[in-house]
């Protein structure tokens, strides 16, 4: 049997910066509380998206709820977020005692459709901010999105978690509104192991959002607490891992896009095989290369297929208001994501897989339709 394909696995740099920085923490014995990685992995990481400042943190899960903090989302409060996503996405809305809307997806972006959201304005004026997801690395329809923020004077929060690397029109995602969230996660573009970063041009939200994540130590010589602490920091050991991936995410998305190209060119011709949508002002870093199926051969044949030569692969996201948890909350559109969920898989998009791995997962694949 075969080394297993991973759908998306870590890959450190050929070139062992990531040991580098841990080395060097290592050296000075700094291997905590924060230090100079953490510091710099937080100047780099803001100056790649083009954001004024970011809070290196444990998790992107943390950096949602610290951004829904910092936006002011309490007890009782309505947020809106795409129904199509990771469960990541909502939970803090949770943790905040508020209370999520779910909206749909359409069938341009897969991410938050435009009219959804404007339908979900009007039923909830009263909303205290917005989530939008940019999935698989595809950016949402941020013109539209931004202009229904601004004209309802809402806090617009970017789960960026698995975009990095993509742009929207020349700009990076994660950057267009309040805050922008990234995750370095095991499966995601680059990964820390674990790990997370809140951006914002709002610079004092974001050394107020490095206090919360450090228990809320007011400045005095014993320990005082005015206020609800976290312990959400990201280790001076972790951030090195991320000064070092981030030297190779250009070259990350190169591949990811390779693949893209690979299996568009492969499979995009079967009967009934749609590819997840490019658009001219999308530049997306292809995170997971995902399709829909139409015809005859169903998402579950091409899954146990691949799984029975060891290779990994997924349905797409199972919708947020589909969720035992989560199917009490509201929910606006019609039956996009139910669609894709029903009749989408993500390939394997390991970074590490050969040429030779994308012909063997391209050849089982096609010998579906000659069934
Ligand atoms: C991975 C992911 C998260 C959570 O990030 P963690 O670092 O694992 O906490 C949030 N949202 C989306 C869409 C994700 O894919």
């Amino acid at each position: 049997m075969r080394d297993r394909i991973f759908l998306s696995s870590p890959h450190m740099s050929d070139e062992g910066y990531e040991m580098l920085y841990i080395k060097k923490a290592f050296d000075t014995n700094w291997i905590a509380p924060l230090g100079e990685n953490v510091n710099e992995f937080e100047k780099e990481l803001a100056i790649k998206v083009g954001s004024k400042s970011a809070a290196a943190l444990s998790s992107g899960t943390g950096a949602i709820h610290l951004a829904l903090r910092a936006a002011g989302v309490g007890e009782g409060d309505i947020v809106f977020c795409p129904t199509l996503t990771f469960s990541a996405t909502v939970n803090p809305i949770i943790y905040q005692n508020a209370i999520p809307v779910f909206i749909d997806s359409n069938y341009e972006t897969w991410n938050i459709c435009p009219k959804a959201l404007e339908e979900a304005f009007k039923k909830f004026p009263e909303v205290k901010a917005v989530i939008v997801v940019h999935l698989y690395g595809l950016s949402a329809d941020m013109d539209k999105i931004v202009e229904l923020c601004k004209r309802y004077n809402v806090v617009l929060i970017e789960d960026a978690a698995e975009s990095l690397g993509t742009f929207y029109k020349g700009k990076h995602t994660g950057t267009f509104g309040n805050y922008g969230v990234f995750s370095f996660n095991g499966n995601k573009i680059i990964t820390t192991s674990g790990g997370g970063m809140l951006v914002s041009d709002n610079e004092e939200r974001i050394a107020k959002a490095r206090f919360w994540a450090t228990q809320s130590r007011d400045p005095a010589k014993h320990y005082q607490h005015s206020e609800l602490g976290f312990n959400y920091r990201m280790s001076n050991v972790v951030a090195g891992i991320g000064r070092g991936q981030l030297k190779v995410l250009d070259l990350r998305v190169e591949k990811k896009r390779h693949i893209f190209e690979f299996y568009k060119k492969e499979l995009g011709g079967l009967d009934g095989v749609e590819f997840m949508p490019s658009n001219g002002w999308n530049e997306p870093n292809y995170w997971l290369s995902s399709m829909t199926l139409s015809g005859k051969v169903r998402p579950i044949d091409i899954m146990d297929a691949l799984e029975s030569e060891n290779i990994e692969s997924r349905p797409i996201w199972k919708p947020m208001h589909m969720q035992p948890f989560f199917q009490r909350y509201d929910f606006i559109g019609t039956d996009v994501s139910r669609k894709l969920f029903d009749n989408g898989v993500c390939l394997p998009s390991d970074t590490k897989m050969t040429d030779g791995d994308l012909d063997s997962v391209v050849e089982i694949i096609k010998g579906l339709w000659l069934k």
